[in-house]
């Protein structure tokens, strides 16, 4: 730190000179965040101070926290769902393994996943030393449902299934998933965290909630397709009472235990998801999810006609093709199995993948 500070104009010509250096989301088409709604924003800003790590201090922000779990709920099939606030789907999935990995209790648990699988299902098996057994995909980059039951045996924890993958855009069978892992009494934890907020509101019905009798958890994360302020995922569990296996005791706090991962939470980016849910509601954001998938429609028969294939047929706004180079100064990303990956959010409006395709079709002509 400097002895003195400077002057706030000086500081803040530094930060908007930093800020002009980010991308604007204009011509980014590889991120499954997205400009905040606007009554996202204005809600964070009346809650900026809210720590939701104290909420005997804040009953006001917890009671909204409360009223975001219950409607996340409904929209699951499952009003009485428990669940908190997380800071993202890394951490609902983290904590979602340790509450099963409790519940088993064995010495050596394992936790079975597709192989599609985001990478933070890594990172939590690493955390809580769980053996990471991974389910090849189909030749459609979903679940292979067969695979799946030789994987299992008698120490295993938990089976995870996604509900709109990260690189493909596809959803596992959760339906067959769910009957194999309740046949089984094993957890199924389906990780919804970008296709939580796009399925529901989808012209067909895709089984992947706790409508399926085994489905026993629900990763969703509002900072994707749910328009709020960064950091908001949340975690939803069929039996609130199940959070009680992570509780610890908080001494100082205004209240006895917590069994959040985190102490301190953002109150603001909370009330921020609560309030675009609320402001929107169903036909709101059936509005957006419409969009954003007839943009995706868009871009596949865009693509195609300049002979750029699709990798796979997706279920939500994730576009993959067989493509190799990109328009210079468009951000698109890269699949592991290197396809050409693009994410249609909000902000890539029908405008957006008009120029993207011109583009495209300039740079092969
Ligand atoms: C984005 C994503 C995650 C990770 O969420 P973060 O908010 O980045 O921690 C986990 N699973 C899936 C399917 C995702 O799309």
């Amino acid at each position: 730190m400097q002895a003195n500070g400077i002057s706030e104009e000086e500081l803040f010509s530094f930060l908007s000179l930093k800020k002009g250096e980010d991308s604007n989301y204009h011509h980014v088409l590889s991120s499954m965040c997205t400009v905040p709604h606007p009554v996202a924003v204005r809600a964070h800003q009346m809650f900026i101070e809210a720590n939701l790590g104290d909420p005997g201090l804040f009953p006001g922000t917890a009671s909204i926290e409360e009223l975001l779990v219950e409607r996340l709920g409904a929209l699951f099939h499952h009003p009485k769902a428990g669940g908190y606030a997380t800071s993202g789907g890394t951490e609902s999935n983290l904590q979602a393994l340790r509450i099963f990995a409790k519940m088993k209790g064995s010495r050596r648990p394992n936790v079975v996943v597709p192989e599609s699988a985001h990478f933070s299902f890594e990172k939590a098996c690493d955390i809580l030393s769980l053996e990471m057994r991974t389910v090849p995909s189909d030749e459609t980059f979903r679940m292979d449902v067969d695979a799946l039951q030789e994987r299992m045996d008698k120490n295993t924890c938990c089976v995870v299934a996604v509900a709109g993958t990260t690189e493909y855009g596809v959803v596992d069978p959760v339906k067959a998933v769910s009957e194999i892992a309740h046949d089984a009494h094993v957890p199924l934890h389906v990780d919804a965290a970008f296709g939580g907020l796009v399925i529901p509101f989808l012209d067909h019905e895709i089984p992947f909630d706790f409508a399926l009798p085994g489905v026993s958890s629900v990763a969703v994360d509002p900072h994707k397709m749910g328009m709020s302020t960064i950091p908001c995922g949340s975690l939803l569990v069929r039996e609130p009472s199940w959070f009680g296996h992570l509780n610890v005791e908080t001494p100082y706090l205004t209240v006895k235990q917590e069994c959040t991962l985190a102490g301190t939470r953002s109150g603001g980016a909370v009330v921020g998801a609560f309030a675009v849910l609320e402001y929107l509601g169903m036909s709101g954001m059936k509005a957006v999810v419409d969009g954003c998938m007839k943009n995706t429609r868009r871009l596949i028969e865009g693509m195609e006609t300049y002979g750029y294939r699709r990798a796979v047929t997706p279920d939500l706004n994730v576009a993959t093709f067989e493509a190799g180079t990109v328009p210079p100064g468009w951000r698109v990303s890269r699949t592991r199995r290197g396809h050409m990956r693009t994410i249609m959010m909000p902000h890539v409006t029908r405008d957006v993948i008009e120029e993207f395709l011109q583009d495209i079709g300039e740079m092969d002509a």
